[in-house]
C-alpha cells in the first residue's frame, strides 16, 4: 500500500513537470484529486485494513492529498501569473511611439472673416439677413434706382437667366430692398447681408465671376452721414486694428445720394506710402452712402421722415487685405495647406 502511494505521488509529480499550460495542470488536478481519481480510489481500500494499518495508511493518504494539493496549487499559481504577465506584455502601450496624426479641419478664411464682421454688426443690433441668388430684375436693378438702359444692366456685366427679367444677382442690394418692403415703410431697418454675387468678369488675380459681398443697411429717423462714419470706424478698427484711420471720398452710385468711397489708412506703411496703398497712404475698402430718396420711396419709406445709410464691402477684398493674399482665386481654388497657414497667422 505504501508503495502504491509513493508510485502515485511520483507519477503525478512527473506528469505535473511535463504539463505546459494552466489547462493541463487543471486537468491533472481533476484527474488525481477528483472523485473518480486514484487518490479517492485508494481511500476505498481503507475498510479492508486492520485498525492499526488503517491508521498508518490513512495518515499517508492524507499526506498524499496535502502534498498533491500544494503541488497543483503551486503550479496553477505559476501558470496564472505567467499568463497574466504575457497578457500585460502583449497589451502594453508604448507611449514613446509617435502617435497617428489626425487632421483637424479649419474654417475657410473667407467664411471666418464674414463671421467676424457678422459678430460686430450683431453686437450693434443688426440682423443678418439672407436672400435669393437668382433674382428678379426689379429687385436687383429697378427698385434700386437703376432704370432700364443703365450700363450696369448690360448683358456684358450681368448673367441673365430668362430674358431680361430673371438673373443671377449682381449685388446683395436686392436683399436690402426685400427687407425694406417687408418692413412696410413703418419700422426701422438694421441689417447686413453677406452673400454670393455674380458678374460676367473674366477670372484673374483681382476679378472673379462669383464673389462675396457684405452689404449693410440702416434706415431710421434722423440718420446722417456721420452715423455711417461712426459705424464704418467700428468695423474697420475691429478688422484692421485700433490705429486704423478712415476717410470718405465723394463717389457716385445710383442707389445712394450722397455716395462715398471709404478708405482706411494703410496698415502696412502707416501712411508713408507703399505698393499696397499705391503710395497714397490710403486703401479703398468699400462703397457707401445715404440711401437715395427714390429707393426709400420705392420701398414704402417716406424720405421726408426716414433716412438711412447703406454700405457694401467685398468680402474677398477685406480678406485679401487682412491676410496679405494677392490673388482672389486663392479663395476658390483653396489649397488646404494655404487655409491652415492663414489660420495659423490669425492665431499668431
Ligand atoms: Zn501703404
Amino acid at each position: 500500500m505504501k508503495e502504491k502511494v509513493e508510485n502515485l505521488l511520483n507519477e503525478a509529480k512527473e506528469k505535473l513537470n511535463n504539463a505546459n499550460s494552466l489547462k493541463e495542470v487543471m486537468d491533472l488536478k481533476v484527474l488525481y484529486l477528483g472523485k473518480k481519481g486514484p487518490v479517492n480510489e485508494l481511500t476505498t481500500h481503507l475498510k479492508e485494513l486492520s485498525s492499526e494499518e488503517k491508521k498508518e495508511f490513512g495518515k499517508s493518504l492524507n499526506n498524499l492529498k496535502t502534498t498533491l494539493s500544494s503541488l497543483f496549487e503551486e503550479k496553477i499559481k505559476y501558470y496564472e501569473e505567467k499568463e497574466l504577465n504575457e497578457k500585460l506584455t502583449s497589451e502594453q502601450i508604448d507611449i514613446t511611439l509617435p502617435g497617428v496624426h489626425v487632421p483637424i479641419g479649419v474654417p475657410n478664411i473667407l467664411e471666418k472673416l464674414i463671421e467676424e464682421v457678422e459678430e460686430v454688426f450683431l453686437s450693434m443690433g443688426y440682423d443678418v439677413v439672407d436672400g435669393p441668388e437668382i433674382e428678379e430684375d426689379k429687385f436687383n436693378f429697378e427698385l434700386l434706382n437703376i432704370p432700364k438702359g443703365h450700363p450696369a444692366r448690360d448683358a456684358q456685366d450681368t448673367f441673365y437667366l430668362e430674358g431680361e427679367e430673371i438673373l443671377l444677382r449682381s449685388q446683395t442690394s436686392p436683399v436690402q430692398i426685400r427687407t425694406m418692403l417687408e418692413n412696410g415703410g413703418t419700422t426701422p431697418v438694421r441689417m447686413i447681408c453677406p452673400g454670393k454675387t455674380y458678374r460676367r468678369d473674366a477670372d484673374d488675380a483681382t476679378h472673379s465671376h462669383q464673389f462675396m459681398q457684405i452689404e449693410g443697411l440702416l434706415v431710421d429717423k434722423n440718420i446722417s452721414l456721420s452715423d455711417l462714419k461712426g459705424t464704418f470706424d467700428v468695423i474697420v478698427k475691429k478688422l484692421f486694428g485700433e490705429s486704423c484711420e478712415t476717410r470718405f471720398r465723394p463717389s457716385y452710385y445710383q442707389f445712394t445720394e450722397p455716395s462715398v468711397e471709404t478708405d482706411i489708412s494703410c496698415f502696412v506703411c502707416k501712411g508713408k506710402g507703399c505698393s499696397l496703398c499705391k503710395n497714397t497712404g490710403w486703401i479703398t475698402v468699400s462703397g457707401a452712402g445715404m440711401v437715395h430718396p427714390n429707393v426709400l420711396r420705392n420701398c414704402g419709406y417716406d424720405p421726408s421722415v426716414w433716412s438711412g445709410f447703406a454700405f457694401g464691402f467685398g468680402a474677398e477684398r477685406l480678406a485679401m487685405l487682412k491676410y496679405g493674399i494677392t490673388d482672389i482665386r486663392t479663395f476658390y481654388q483653396m489649397d488646404l495647406r494655404e487655409i491652415e497657414a492663414f489660420n495659423r497667422k490669425d492665431v499668431d
